[in-house]
């Protein structure tokens, strides 16, 4: 028997339920992973209130883990028994003790790494990995723009970007946090976006910004397009706040011919060459000490509705973890 937070319903924190599920057998090309930790990430709860919509219910949520391989279906060459993987994929299901998963999706753990970390980096840092490095090539010498630089995707961008040259203006809510993103390798920090604008102007001598990567969504949308340089480019990855609604476009070019884009991770990690790419990017610079995972808070995958309420509240910085 395995054990799985799930939910039966779109709702709030109440709604997931610490079920007893039966222990799924591997397809042929999947593998039963037992899972160690489990990174909790704010697209749980897009799932969790129906924002983003369950295949069916119902459903246990979760996007990310680690853990061992305990079987492998008939078709798998690429794992064995007893690996140390990591996944941060498709489809839900990761808040669980024992998960199958196609085995494409699934990288193996460098020994340097601990299960912690690799469940607290793999979907936060690959989707730092492709922001800095495809959706926008940050370079040395750029200023840029991000949003809740003190959250999990965001420590790890402040503290990539700085490595590849860049100078970091973070924006974040409380004094407290303005300090964890400046620790972590923003030059800037901005402590709230209503003059988001023209603190940009004045930290950049009037230039703004080439790149804004926000994952605010509805609150900030227009004040990130504010802080745009001409032909800049708008990355708009998530919607903490609510999503952004629907906007004409002439804005873009009334602004100064900006690029807007609203990028996934799924489609940058859709074939499995991306797939290791990515990872082995994100690997290379935690295990350089560039990049350093920040696992801030753990909760018992019980205490997943805690969890979900720290983060929703804005109370968590960095990453979470939560422990089977
Ligand atoms: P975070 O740790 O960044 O937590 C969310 C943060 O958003 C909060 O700490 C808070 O920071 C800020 N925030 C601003 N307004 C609100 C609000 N109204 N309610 C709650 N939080 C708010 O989470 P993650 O690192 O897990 O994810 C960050 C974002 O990136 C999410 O929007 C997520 O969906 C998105 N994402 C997108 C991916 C993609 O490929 N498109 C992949 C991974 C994540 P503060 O208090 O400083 O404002």
């Amino acid at each position: 028997m395995a054990h799985a937070i799930r939910i039966h319903a779109y709702g709030g924190p109440e709604a997931m339920q610490w079920d007893d599920v039966p222990t799924p057998e591997p397809g042929p090309a999947e593998v039963l992973v037992h899972h160690t930790a489990i990174g909790l990430n704010y697209i749980d709860v897009y799932f969790r209130n129906g924002l983003y919509k369950a295949p069916s219910l119902p459903a246990a949520l979760g996007m990310e883990a680690a853990g061992v391989v305990k079987a492998v279906g008939s078709d798998v060459r690429s794992l064995k028994v007893g690996d140390r993987v990591a996944y941060a994929s498709g489809p839900i299901g990761a808040y669980s003790t024992d998960r199958v998963i196609s085995a494409d999706r699934v990288v193996r753990v460098p020994d340097g790494i601990s299960d912690q970390t690799a469940a607290a980096m793999m979907l936060q840092g690959m989707t730092a990995q492709y922001l800095l490095r495809r959706t926008y090539a940050v370079k040395n010498g750029d200023t840029i723009l991000v949003h809740a630089a003190a959250g999990g995707v965001g420590l790890i961008l402040c503290q990539w970007a700085k490595h590849l040259g860049a100078t970091v203006i973070g924006v974040v809510s409380t004094d407290e946090k303005a300090r964890i993103a400046k620790e972590h390798g923003a030059a800037h920090a901005v402590v709230g976006y209503e003059k988001l604008a023209s603190e940009v102007k004045k930290i950049t001598g009037g230039k703004m910004v080439p790149v804004v990567y926000d994952s605010v969504g509805k609150d900030t949308f227009a004040v990130s397009l504010d802080s745009l340089a001409p032909l800049g480019t708008m990355v708009s990855y998530g919607n903490s706040s609510g999503p952004v609604p629907p906007f004409e476009i002439a804005v873009l070019g009334a602004k100064g011919s900006l690029f807007l884009t609203r990028p996934t991770l799924a489609t940058y990690t859709a074939s499995r060459a991306d797939l290791e790419r990515s990872a082995e990017d994100l690997m290379q610079v935690v295990a350089s000490g560039a990049v350093q995972i920040k696992v801030n808070q753990t909760f018992a995958l019980r205490d997943a509705a805690e969890a979900h309420r720290a983060l929703e509240a804005r109370k968590t910085t960095g990453s979470t973890v939560l422990i089977p």
